[in-house]
């Protein structure tokens, strides 16, 4: 290397999974390397990057950081798949098919993106789940960081998956789902079966994802280091079993806040709330919400992923109306089971109620919406990304998980941070409708307070002296010490 470029910082490839939640988490990371001064290459399916570019100010955001760059990649589906809901688990064997051999051969063609500019990849930070990137990085001698963008909680208990699949407590067929789990060290007395993260559900999802969440987990210590979107306070106890496994473990979050607060401290102050939208906005909510009393709405959305049935949909319309609150509900529209992008007929008997106290749209700025003063409450399909921002919004939660995580997240929420209330497995008008007056009414205030603490200390840790904030920096540390 010439002299001027051994004077080039560092250079990280970024790589997430290609879906919603991954791709904002991880733009998030890379805008705060960015911030550090890190030279950074964001690679992302060329699905993703086209709505990214439709939907979000990304290109100019990112225009003032001349270390960052994109780099698309096909992920294998054809245009129209829909790549959430029943669609899900096509993404990883075409992610492993057609990704991961082009990953390979433009990595090389492209001599790991060195210019006149910009070293070589100096350092990989791959979604833990795209194993591929492992063999890359081994084969070729480049540093490998994980990146998990589930909760610590969510980890632990995948990764301790051949301990469970040993004491025979998975896979789970159905039956003893109330029965306290032993193999997860840390979480015994804490948490049933059925708050196992959904891959434990053999029933649900195939033999393939199981096996495959139980290999690559385990296999997370060949990676030199793991980062986590989660903050000591939160979540020390379970941290500190990891650590015994991964001791260079990096808590960097929540991270959407730890950017906030960081673009905060500079001059682009106009850009805080970071949005890696792949759907367009309904900004209008935020105005009907502005005309709503303090605290008094429910803001109800199951992210980007979940898709509910007919049934289970009618379920939560008729909850939602009869509970007598205000709502704020996104139904995107594909989410309905085999509807596709049907129209949304509203039942008579459900027309008043809609009417005077609904307000539905198909894609929400959650983050915006979630600090606004008119929110109370938050039903939420508990992925993290979602738990997160309602956790630094001080907003507690009705909880009704869909897969993978979530099913653990919201027993966190429910019995260790007591922020929320857990409708796992449950689909019911009238349980919806009794959680939401227990939320918004008789234990308000109850939950308000722990929502409000949690928040404090959610803002603390990225706080400068906090702990994401100081792990941050000894993660920009631990990267530049790769190229001394
Ligand atoms: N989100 C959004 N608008 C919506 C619904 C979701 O911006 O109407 C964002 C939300 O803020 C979060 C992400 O989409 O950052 C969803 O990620 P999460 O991990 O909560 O769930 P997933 O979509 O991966 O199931």
């Amino acid at each position: 290397m010439g002299s001027q470029a051994a004077n080039l910082p560092p250079h990280v490839l970024i790589f997430p999974l290609p879906v919603q939640g991954h791709v904002n988490s991880m733009l998030r990371l890379a805008e705060l390397l960015c911030l550090a001064k890190l030279h950074v290459t964001f690679i992302v399916s060329d699905f993703c990057h086209d709505r990214l570019l439709k939907h979000t100010n990304v290109e100019s955001r990112f225009v003032c950081y001349p270390g960052f760059s994109f780099q698309t990649i096909s992920d294998g589906l054809p245009e129209d798949h829909p790549r959430a809901g029943e669609g899900i688990p096509d993404i990883m064997p075409a992610l492993k098919r057609v990704t991961a051999p082009l990953f390979k051969q433009m990595m090389i063609e492209k001599r790991c993106f060195a210019s006149s500019t910009r070293r070589a990849i100096t350092c990989i930070i791959a979604d833990g789940v795209l194993s591929f990137t492992t063999e890359f990085a081994q084969e070729n001698g480049i540093a490998l960081v994980y990146f998990r963008t589930a909760s610590a909680a969510a980890f632990w208990a995948i990764f301790c998956m051949p301990e469970l699949i040993e004491a025979r407590e998975i896979p789970l067929k159905g039956n003893g789902m109330d029965l306290m789990v032993k193999s997860v060290p840390g979480m015994e007395n804490l948490i049933r079966r059925r708050d196992l993260p959904g891959f434990c559900r053999v029933d649900d999802l195939n033999e393939t994802t199981f096996q495959r969440m139980k290999n690559d987990t385990r296999q997370c210590p060949r990676a030199q280091a793991l980062i986590l979107n989660t903050f000591e306070d939160l979540e020390g106890p379970t941290l500190s079993h990891i650590r015994k496994h991964l001791p260079r473990l990096y808590t960097i979050g929540p991270n959407h806040f730890h950017l906030t607060s960081k673009l905060a401290a500079t001059t682009k102050t106009e850009n805080s709330i970071s949005s890696g939208s792949l759907w367009e906005e309904d900004r209008s909510c935020l105005a009907w919400l502005d005309s709503q009393p303090t605290k008094s709405v429910i803001y109800a959305s199951f992210g980007s992923i979940t898709v509910v049935t007919r049934e289970q949909f009618m379920e939560f319309w008729y909850g939602l109306v009869n509970s007598g609150k205000k709502f704020l509900w996104v139904i995107r529209p594909d989410s309905i089971m085999g509807e596709g992008n049907g129209s949304r007929t509203v039942p008579d008997e459900l027309q008043t109620g809609t009417k005077e106290r609904g307000y539905m749209v198909s894609w929400a700025p959650q983050e915006e919406v979630l600090n606004h003063s008119s929110i109370g409450g938050f039903l939420t399909h508990s992925g993290w990304n979602s738990t997160l921002e309602s956790m630094v919004a001080g907003v507690p939660m009705i909880c009704w998980p869909y897969f993978a995580d979530q099913m653990i997240n919201s027993r966190f929420v429910s019995e260790v941070w007591k922020i929320g209330l857990d409708m796992k497995d449950t689909c019911d008008r009238v349980i919806v409708e009794k959680m939401v007056r227990e939320l918004m009414d008789e234990r308000k205030d109850e939950f308000l307070k722990r929502a409000d603490d949690m928040a404090k200390l959610a803002r603390e840790a990225v706080d400068e002296g906090g702990s994401s904030y100081t792990n941050l920096d000894s993660l920009v540390d631990y990267i530049k010490s790769m190229v001394l």
